[in-house]
């Protein structure tokens, strides 16, 4: 962490130098381009920087899908990305501070001294010019130094943009756009961390659920409807995930998964019926009709070493269970198979 960190402090003063516009292409090709992100990159960008090509927006998106593979790679880099820069906004801002104040005393110290160099009666000589030298160089260090203010100023209005940018790009790459649960890769993240974080030793369960007859719901009374239906059901599911510290997302269609720590399988099959009874139980009103909704869910437990496929897949047997024996019910996974 702490290398990457330098790395980007000397990264935004070589963009600014250059007049690379601070963009989240931008500092990821230049921040490999600084971290030796290979011979190709490193040739192609010193060619735009020798010929002073102006790096359009265009320009650097076309490099950035050319250089990494971006729909896999933009969720992936960006929330590491907002980490860092945040960082880096932080400790410019405290610079920025600290450059003010040093200037601010030191500019006083000048004016005040010029004046007093001004005075008819203090010696002509070589000190005196030497002096007057002196005040010189450092009045246009100064001037510099307030550039830089300036400009530690106006990339920290930048950087804090970005990182507002960034923040929000990370939720949509997280979160479902109909229902606001979180989504499928959400919930593979979170899976992964918490499976590494605490091993073998962890207790982990979930419910894959699935409405039941849903594309009757849409042939009926139309596919608006069925959002309704979907966003009704969410929020039920969100609200039960939520009040016990589970994790509720969409997982595709009309599919979710509740995925639950620390709850054994009894107490996994408990909350998904729960979850099916509140459904079962809210009469979704659509133009004076009221609409029976029920929903279906398969449960399993986390087995240690396994990979999500197949823990998905086991609630995805018991799932499927639920359907050919009646639907509106959670079947629990055949334990050994
Ligand atoms: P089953 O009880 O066996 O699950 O029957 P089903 O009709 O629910 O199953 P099926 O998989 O055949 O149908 C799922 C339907 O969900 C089909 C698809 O059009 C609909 N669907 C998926 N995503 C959405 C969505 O975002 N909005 C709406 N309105 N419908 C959706
Ligand atoms: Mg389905
Ligand atoms: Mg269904």
């Amino acid at each position: 962490m702490e290398a990457t960190y330098q790395t980007a402090k000397r990264l935004l003063p070589f963009m600014a130098k250059r007049r690379i516009p601070l963009t989240p292409f931008n500092y990821r090709l230049f921040y490999d381009y600084f971290e030796d992100g290979g011979d190709r990159l490193k040739e192609r960008l010193d060619e735009i920087l020798r010929n002073k090509t102006v790096l359009s927006p265009d320009l650097s998106e076309r490099l950035y899908h050319e250089f990494y593979d971006y729909l896999g790679d933009r969720a992936r880099k960006l929330s590491l990305m907002g980490e860092k820069i945040g960082s880096i906004s932080q400790d410019l801002e405290n610079n920025l501070e600290k450059t003010l104040d040093t200037t601010g005393h030191f500019r006083q110290f000048l004016s005040e001294s010029a004046s007093q160099m001004k005075d008819p009666n203090l010696a002509n000589g070589p000190l005196k010019s030497m002096m007057a030298n002196l005040l010189m160089e450092t009045k246009s260090a100064l001037n510099d130094q307030s550039d830089l203010a300036d400009h530690i100023d106006s990339t920290g209005r930048v950087i804090a943009a970005l990182t507002k940018e960034l923040r929000d790009q990370t939720r949509l790459a997280s979160v479902d756009e109909l229902t606001q649960l979180f989504n499928r890769r959400y919930l593979t993240l979170q899976f992964t961390k918490m499976t590494a974080e605490k091993g073998g030793g962890l207790v982990l369960s979930m419910v894959l659920f699935d409405l039941d007859r849903f594309k009757n719901i849409n042939d009926t009374y139309g596919h608006n409807i069925g959002d309704r239906v979907l966003l009704v059901c969410a929020k039920i599911l969100q609200n039960h995930a939520e009040a016990g510290g589970h994790l509720a997302c969409r997982y595709g269609g009309e599919e979710f998964v509740v995925m639950c720590p620390d709850l054994d399988l009894d107490a996994a099959r408990e909350l998904g019926d729960s979850v099916r009874l509140a459904v079962e139980g809210t009469a979704i009103q659509i133009r004076g009709n009221s609409i029976p909704v029920t929903i279906s869910g398969g449960v399993s437990r986390w087995r240690p070493g396994e990979a999500i496929e197949s823990f998905v897949d086991r609630a995805d047997q018991a799932l499927y269970r639920a359907k050919t024996t009646g639907r509106n019910r959670i079947v629990v996974e055949e334990e050994g198979v």
